[in-house]
């Protein structure tokens, strides 16, 4: 239980005991008391010891309860002090009252004293609490280095800690009472804030309450600096007042303005460098871009801004870009490598990256900086400065070897010529004579083929060669070609070769309209290049046709032609072989001569072959075949299969041969896929569910035929394929089964025999 100890004032010893046992009656505290009576002794006792109540007669020999009252509050201000009296008029009471007594209790009612006693005590309990809270908010207030202003409900200042007077200048003196507002807004704001004003003092509610807002405000020396203010209303006894806690930002402000300068400058410098440029962070989201950048990729740096490179490019390109980063981000140095990137219209160009990495306050690496220079002119330059170097090479080898196999291909007959003739004396044999006159004769056809040769095809490409269309029976060429083979193979000594003769069955009568000489011209080139180029197997030589077109194919077994020169051989002068060491003889205009025709003619020429294996020709003419002698005689057309609701692939490199089985299928009604290599075959087969059959060409650059079977089977196995092979091997046929192959067509392809592999496979 606290002690309380009391000080009786009482020259009354009766009334004092009454007093103490009206007091101890009905309490929770434990009682120590100390009776004086002469004023003294009351001042002694206050001196002396720290009392927690006084109990004070009013009536004293010496001096009254008032001036005990004053004597307490000069000694100790806080003590409560209690009159307890039997005379107390209610004037006296007022009096005492007034002069800072705490209560009063008339003798007469001492059962009142406990509750007076109980009561004072609280309120002493509370005067100390309330006055704690005062020093603590002095406290606060005084040593905040922020301003803390309170305006009453006027606006004016009543409240002006350290802080705002350090802050503003002024002192509480200078701002008491003045309106704070006028005081220290500047002009800018003062039209705005009196209807604002207004409404808070009414309703106490304002759009500034409760945030915190950068103003500017005015100091008391006329500066105007930077304020971050804090409003809160209060309610007060006389309406709505206001506390407001102000911070001076104006350094913070030159900071942050200092900040933006950079920012703007840098802005700006990154923006007139005409290269692309980014930055990023280090989990690979853009922190932003250049100008250059966003033009490019046709994004703004908003929409690059936060996003990774999977979001904003696709896969092929995203994933280099990611492991490019990573390996960066862990040297933590500089990067620069080639690579691709596209821009805003998909086309792609050939960059230098210039990477390195950037870092923060913490000496972290914060980022990625990255520049890329575009140097797809310079790579294409760079390749068209190859090109032509190699080109220029290639003209002066090509040079070289045009005057040695002219030289060679002159002085041949010549030599012969000038020597046998040299030799002819009449001291030789007549025989002999004539062996030798033979040769020269000989020597001389041959010197004067290669002249013509040279006329013809620079007569073909002046284009000063007329071309007189005839109508003829295409059987009667055959014949005749028949025995240039036969002659050319002969001369060749190369009796060995078989000769297969192919014409389309039942047309002995067929006509067609072209110009005959130029076409036996023609086929003479290729029917003796097939001789002079093939020591083994067999010729093939032939014709069939499509609706009103005739297509006329020369196939050998011979040494074949390398894909890369297929083209080649069609131009002047060029052989596969221009070495001086070449087997065979020859200029190399044979077959430029026949191009020349083919163009003159309307027709195509091109040929299919393989090197060591050997080379088809054919010569396609268009709307050449008579109406009326159109079909073979005697002979229905072939039935044709009904292809309609069917889709075949066809996989085929050469354009010419594609559109021959397409002509020979036109009337099937079939729907062609056609695929121009082995790569685009799987491809179309394992997208096109619908597709039945494929035709396979064998020969295709990249994947071959086989492959692409194998390919396909193992992704559809019940898809059927026929193999197109132009060199009917048994090995090759096997290889073709084992492949996976269903069947197989020999080419040239013709249109009975597809239809029955097709009816075959079907
Ligand atoms: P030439 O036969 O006089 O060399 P061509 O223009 O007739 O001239 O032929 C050009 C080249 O094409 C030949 O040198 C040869 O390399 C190649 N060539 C032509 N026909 C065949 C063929 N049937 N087989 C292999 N190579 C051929």
């Amino acid at each position: 239980m606290e002690t309380l100890k009391v000080l009786i004032l009482e020259d009354n010893e009766y009334d004092m005991e009454l007093v103490k046992r009206s007091v101890v009656s009905s309490s929770n505290y434990h009682f120590q008391f100390t009776w004086v009576i002469s004023k003294n002794d009351f001042i002694k006792a206050l001196t002396d010891t720290k009392f927690d109540i006084v109990l004070s007669d009013y009536n004293l020999p010496q001096f009254n309860g008032i001036d005990a009252l004053k004597i307490s509050k000069e000694i100790n201000p806080n003590i409560p002090f209690i009159i307890v009296t039997g005379t107390l008029t209610e004037e006296a009471a007022a009096d005492s009252i007034k002069a800072g007594a705490w209560d009063y209790v008339v003798k007469e009612r001492l059962n009142r004293l406990p509750l007076a006693v109980e009561s004072v005590l609280k309120l002493k309990n509370e005067k100390l609490k309330l006055k704690e809270s005062e020093e603590k908010f002095r406290l606060i207030t005084t040593s905040a280095q922020d301003g803390i202003i309170m305006i009453d409900n006027e606006g004016k200042i009543n409240y002006w800690n350290p802080g705002a007077e350090k802050i503003f200048g002024y002192s509480i003196e200078e701002v008491r009472n003045k309106n704070m507002h006028s005081l220290l807004a500047p002009s800018k704001y003062h039209s705005q804030h009196l209807p604002a004003f207004q409404h808070f003092r009414e309703t106490g509610e304002g759009p500034m309450l409760g945030k915190v807002v950068e103003l500017e405000a005015l100091k008391k020396d006329g500066t105007i600096i930077d304020i971050e203010l804090s409003l809160a209303g209060m309610q007060l006894s006389e309406g709505h007042g206001a506390v407001g806690i102000v911070r001076d930002i104006s350094e913070r402000k030159i900071a942050e303005n200092e900040i933006k300068r950079q920012y703007y400058f840098i802005d700006a410098m990154l923006n007139s460098i005409p290269i692309p440029l980014f930055y990023k962070d280090t989990k690979g989201k853009y922190l932003g871009c250049n100008e250059a950048f966003s033009e490019m990729f046709g994004k703004s740096a908003e929409e690059i801004r936060g996003k990774t490179v999977n979001e904003l490019w696709p896969e092929q390109y995203s994933q280099t870009y990611n492991k490019k980063d990573m390996e960066l981000l862990q040297d933590k140095s500089r990067q620069r490598y080639e690579s691709v990137i596209i821009d805003k219209d998909k086309k792609e160009h050939q960059v230098i990256y210039d990477k390195a990495v950037f870092y923060n306050e913490k000496d972290e690496v914060a980022g990625i900086i990255g520049t890329f220079t575009d140097i797809t002119e310079i790579k294409k330059k760079e390749v068209e400065l190859i090109l032509a170097k190699e080109k220029a090479e290639e003209s002066d080898r090509l040079k070289s070897a045009f005057l040695a196999t002219m030289s060679h291909e002159l002085r041949t007959p010549l030599n012969a010529v000038i020597g046998f003739s040299s030799l002819i004396d009449d001291s030789l044999p007549l025989d002999e004579i004539l062996e030798m006159a033979k040769l020269i004769n000989k020597s001389g056809n041959h010197l004067l083929n290669i002249i013509e040769s040279i006329f013809n095809i620079s007569m073909l490409q002046t284009k000063e060669l007329k071309i007189r269309p005839e109508s003829f029976s295409v059987y009667d060429v055959f014949l005749e070609m028949k025995s240039v083979i036969e002659a050319e193979i002969n001369n060749e000594n190369k009796e060995h070769i078989s000769v297969l003769f192919e014409p389309e069955p039942n047309t002995t009568s067929t006509t067609i309209v072209t110009d005959k000489t130029k076409l036996i011209q023609m086929l003479t080139n290729l029917l003796s290049n097939a001789v002079k180029f093939t020591e083994k197997g067999k010729i093939e030589f032939g014709y069939f046709f499509t609706e009103r077109d005739i297509t006329f194919f020369v196939q050998d077994t011979g040494i074949g032609i390398p894909s890369d020169k297929t083209d080649l051989i069609f131009e002047r002068f060029r052989q596969v072989d221009d070495t001086h060491t070449r087997q065979h003889g020859g200029i190399g205009l044979g077959l430029a001569i026949c191009k020349e025709i083919a163009n003159l003619l309307g027709g195509s020429l091109w040929v299919d072959s393989e090197e060591g294996k050997g080379s088809s020709f054919y010569f396609r003419l268009s709307d050449v075949v008579l109406k009326d002698a159109a079909l073979p005689e005697n002979v229905a057309e072939p039935s044709i299969p009904d292809l309609n609701n069917t889709a075949l692939l066809i996989a085929e490199d050469i354009e010419s041969n594609y559109s021959l089985i397409e002509a020979m299928l036109r009337k099937t009604g079939a729907h062609l896929l056609w695929a121009k290599s082995g790569e685009e075959a799987i491809r179309l087969a394992s997208e096109n569910p619908e597709v039945s059959l494929i035709l396979m060409d064998i020969r295709m650059p990249g994947i071959n035929g086989y492959e692409a079977t194998r390919s396909i089977k193992k992704i559809r196995p019940k898809l059927k394929i026929i193999a197109q092979t132009a060199y009917t091997m048994p090995e090759e046929i096997e290889k073709c089964i084992e492949a996976g192959c269903d069947g197989y067509i020999s080419k040239p392809i013709s249109k009975i025999k597809l239809y029955d592999v097709i009816r075959q496979m079907m």
